[in-house]
């Protein structure tokens, strides 16, 4: 799919309303984690270079349509000033004459999107009062990209749209994860529940050549073809679409990777007792907690011979110690061959993320996504109308 890009317009003296995702974590008043602020400087940058202005519009928590004070984006606008290094002037939500007042390098921000219920609700009228405030739309928030809402999808039919820098990044990547991969391409799936998982995994057997599937999801795969898994965390309703899934994959000519060995504790703790065994050796009274080194080796041996790799999800049960041994081996082995420039690595996921981070891998992969929802529904090959209305 074409998009265009910041290099594609002319912000001459013209006005840019951008929407970006800055929904940081607040404590007390202040901002304490600054990341997704830091992450739209590049769009802020290059748009005022070009000669443009900037008019900030995004959401902050959940206010569904009403005025909440505590969610009113005045209270971040200090922390965006800091990170962007320029004077920014937050704008109540009657708008006003702010916008015909802007000087120099002042940013707007608009108050919190979702205190209009016109926001979430894609409502034209609302789209056509914020496209009236400037001249081109930016959008720079692919995390909100799977929701069509008047700030994403209604407005870019009304002004000139692109994508803005984050954007664009995010989507060049995922292109090269899954649009036109290099092959082969391996996914690795892991996570907890095949219930929350069941489009992703229907997706990617049909478009990738090796699918790892790990953590608590192996076992409904485990479970389903007759193997007893003891007190493992399982899904038994989902066996017949288990199978399914494994009959989809054999169609497509992709390989399932199942865990070749695994690793049981009696206790859902750190630091647990605990034994490596075949995959169809759980005792009855113990959990599979994490695939086991003849695993790690196997996927470490595709990912050798891979030439992309696309992954969400944890092989075990990472938060504890040693329960975390596949994961952190398998993102290591990711991380040097992507380091190497053998492999595009592509990840996301909010416990994938947190997971790269704790074993050190997620620098040296090629793209990490912190999209959380609109990167989980990409990987599901669904149509994501906040960017199909940019193409
Ligand atoms: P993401 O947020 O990246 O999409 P998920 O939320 O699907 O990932 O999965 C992460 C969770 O899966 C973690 O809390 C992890 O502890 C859990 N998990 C992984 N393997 C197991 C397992 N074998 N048994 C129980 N929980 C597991
Ligand atoms: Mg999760």
């Amino acid at each position: 799919m074409a998009w265009k890009t910041l290099d594609d317009m002319d912000f001459a003296g013209k006005r840019a309303l951008v929407r970006v995702d800055i929904n940081v974590p607040v404590e007390d008043g202040n901002v304490t984690d600054l990341t997704r602020i830091e992450r739209i400087i590049p769009t802020v940058d290059d748009i005022q270079e070009k000669g443009g202005k900037v008019i900030l519009m995004a959401h902050f928590g959940r206010p569904k349509g009403q005025i909440v004070p505590q969610m009113s984006l005045e209270i971040i606008a200090p922390a965006v000033a800091d990170v962007l290094g320029l004077p920014v002037t937050w704008v109540n939500s009657d708008y006003g004459d702010a916008v015909a007042e802007m000087e120099g390098d002042e940013v707007l921000l608009l108050e919190n999107l979702r205190f209009n219920p016109g926001e979430e609700k894609n409502d034209e009228g609302f789209a056509k009062r914020l496209a009236s405030l400037g001249d081109i739309y930016v959008n720079d928030a692919f995390s909100a990209a799977h929701r069509a809402h008047a700030s994403t999808e209604a407005i870019a039919h009304i002004l000139p749209a692109c994508a803005g820098r984050l954007m664009a990044e995010e989507l060049h990547a995922l292109e090269m994860a899954l649009g036109t991969p290099v092959r082969p391409v391996v996914a690795v799936v892991g996570g907890a529940k095949v219930s929350t998982k069941l489009d992703l995994l229907g997706n990617l057997v049909g478009k990738v050549d090796h699918l790892v599937i790990g953590g608590g999801m192996a076992n409904t795969f485990l479970a389903a073809q007759g193997i007893d898994v003891g007190k493992s965390l399982c899904e038994h309703d989902l066996a017949e679409t288990a199978r399914d899934i494994l009959t989809k994959a054999d169609t497509a000519g992709c390989e399932i990777i199942l865990p070749r060995d695994i690793v049981v504790a009696r206790e859902f703790k750190a630091g647990a007792a605990n034994e490596t065994l075949a995959p169809d050796a759980c005792p009855a009274d113990a959990m599979i907690l994490d695939a086991g080194p003849a695993t790690v080796a196997y996927i470490s041996d595709v990912l050798e011979r891979a030439q992309t790799l696309v992954w969400n999800g944890p092989l075990g049960a990472f938060e504890i110690a040693p329960f975390d041994a596949a994961t952190n081996a398998a993102a290591a082995k990711a991380a040097a061959l992507s380091k190497a420039g053998q492999l595009i690595s592509v990840a996301g996921g909010g416990d994938t993320v947190a997971a790269l981070n704790q074993a050190g891998a997620a620098d040296d992969f090629s793209y990490i996504s912190t999209a959380g929802g609109a990167f989980l529904e990409w990987m599901e090959g669904k149509n994501l109308p906040g960017v199909a209305a940019l193409g």
